[in-house]
């Protein structure tokens, strides 16, 4: 007979020193990614060597590991980095890197049960109350990101308006006649969640936006009243609390109120602009976000916990209930024992098996303190306006739209207007090979723009000032390839 198996190490001790050489491993990258590149893309032969057949046989863990150092660890997409500035996404930290090692260690399921974990989930349910001034009635949940979180917001909504009879008839007539509202800065994300929650996307009217790049009150108005004229049920407003394009936020507390006055749902998006609050300064341009019904939104971004922590925020918790729950199941739970302490997470989304989200945050949060994480906040918009001066003060820089918060959108724009787009479409491709810095593109009215958003922790002048004089001269050299103003000119 076999002695009989399990997946614990055979050699504790060996173990022991292969786990501290991996956690130093990752500590000394921490401590030096400055000193490396933010992207490079990926060697072919590095591709291939990920398209192998199932391994039947063990690998050593050392030899794994250093496939990892060399074959994985290069060739992130580098949001950890300072110089990383595309897209909206968070820094992490090694404070989070120990907590997710520590989670892994507990395994812990978090759907249900009596265990500490929920505490901890909880822990983090109040401090939210605590910072968007909530009632004790909240609920909350952690999920992957607020795509999910808004779905979830989208099918509370829905819940609320139809009743909870929506849940086993479906939406129905009466739910075909139900609309949405949003602006046009909206991310893409809304709109996807009206198409999974049943409603198809033609339900989600898109406002345009006023020269803040807010949604417009008078046209959302205006297309609310048509809506009711037609004999359509307006029943969700969905506001922005910083657009992934501009960081616009939109005028939250006047859609607080016009949502009231109109009984309609109010959900506020506030992916990364949400934590906001944290930041004595930014929290004021978030006036009204405490008035809505429900909030969306990231610890992994501008919270820099590690990915993911996503998060739904309801004030009144027994509609979240209403929507996830299955009464069968969670009122008759025990009060005492391992199936005690009901209602569960599971009872608040669609996730059954989750994991330990709430650890890391708890860990991020009282290990930096709230402080010190909306100081972190606040810098990043400091930056972002120290961007907008230098673009300003270069004659070869455009700035093409306000600057709200921590996002700039401009361009190199010493070129003939109609090679603008093509132009900065390269010197993007070029400044993220260069491993220098890394914004994204986007566009602004139809114009191709470089996009900084600055929402790592790491970032400082330096790589505004890197981003800058690679910037101009990256596109001094492009400029070479195409007929200078003047040159068109003369032409
Ligand atoms: C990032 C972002 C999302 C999507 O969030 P995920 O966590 O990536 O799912 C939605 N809305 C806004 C405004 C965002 O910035």
């Amino acid at each position: 007979m076999h002695p009989e198996e399990t997946l614990d190490p055979s050699d504790w001790p060996a173990f022991r020193l292969q786990a501290h050489a991996m956690l130093d491993d990752m500590l000394e990258h921490t401590a030096q990614l400055r000193q490396r590149p933010v992207w490079q893309p990926i060697p072919q032969a590095l591709r291939d060597g990920f398209r192998q057949h199932l391994p039947r046989q063990a690998t050593d863990l050392a030899v794994l590991h250093q496939r990892f150092l060399q074959e994985v660890l290069p060739y992130s997409v580098g949001n950890a980095h300072p110089g990383f500035m595309g897209w909206v996404q968070g820094g992490g930290t090694a404070v989070g890197m120990l907590a997710e090692m520590l989670t892994a260690g507990l395994n812990a399921n978090v759907g249900g049960r009596d265990q500490i974990a929920l505490e901890v989930e909880h822990q983090i349910l109040h401090w939210m109350c605590e910072l968007f001034s909530f009632p004790d009635t909240a609920s909350g949940l952690f999920v992957t990101g607020t795509s999910i979180a808004n779905l979830i917001a989208v099918l509370i909504a829905r819940t609320a308006r139809l009743g909870g009879q929506v849940r086993h008839d479906g939406i129905g007539h009466n739910g075909h006649l139900l609309r949405a509202y949003t602006s046009a800065g909206a991310h893409g994300c809304i709109s996807q969640a009206m198409d999974l929650a049943g409603f198809g996307t033609a339900a989600l009217r898109i406002i345009p936006v006023n020269a803040r790049y807010q949604m417009d009150l008078a046209q959302l108005t205006q297309a609310i009243q048509a809506d009711r004229a037609a004999g359509l049920q307006p029943f969700l407003i969905v506001g922005s609390a910083g657009t992934v394009d501009v960081g616009a936020i939109d005028d939250l507390d006047a859609l607080a109120t016009l949502a009231r006055e109109q009984d309609i749902w109010f959900h506020v998006d506030g992916a990364y602009g949400a934590l906001g609050m944290l930041a004595s300064d930014i929290a004021p341009k978030l006036r009204g976000i405490e008035r809505a019904d429900s909030i969306a939104f990231d610890f992994h971004k501008w919270g820099q916990v590690p990915y993911d922590a996503g998060y739904i925020l309801v004030r009144e918790g027994a509609q979240q209930l209403a929507t996830f729950a299955a009464p069968a199941n969670y009122l008759r739970r025990e009060n005492r024992g391992m199936s005690a302490g009901s209602p569960w997470p599971c009872d608040l989304g669609p996730d059954l098996s989750r994991g330990f989200r709430a650890l890391k945050t708890w860990f991020t949060i009282a290990s930096y303190g709230a402080d010190k994480l909306g100081r972190m906040i606040s810098h990043s918009c400091e930056l972002a306006h120290y961007l907008k001066q230098r673009i300003e003060r270069t004659a070869q820089l455009q700035l093409l739209a306000p600057v709200n918060l921590n996002i700039v959108c401009f361009r190199y724009a010493d070129v003939a207007a109609e090679y603008l787009d093509e132009l900065n479409a390269e010197l993007l491709i070029r400044l993220q090979v260069s491993g220098l810095v890394a914004p994204s593109g986007t566009s602004i009215a139809g114009q191709f723009a470089l996009r900084a958003a600055i929402v790592n922790h790491r970032t400082t002048r330096r790589d505004i000032d890197t981003l800058c004089d690679a910037t101009l001269h990256l596109g001094h050299q492009l400029r070479a390839h195409y007929p200078t103003i003047k040159l068109a000119r003369a032409a």
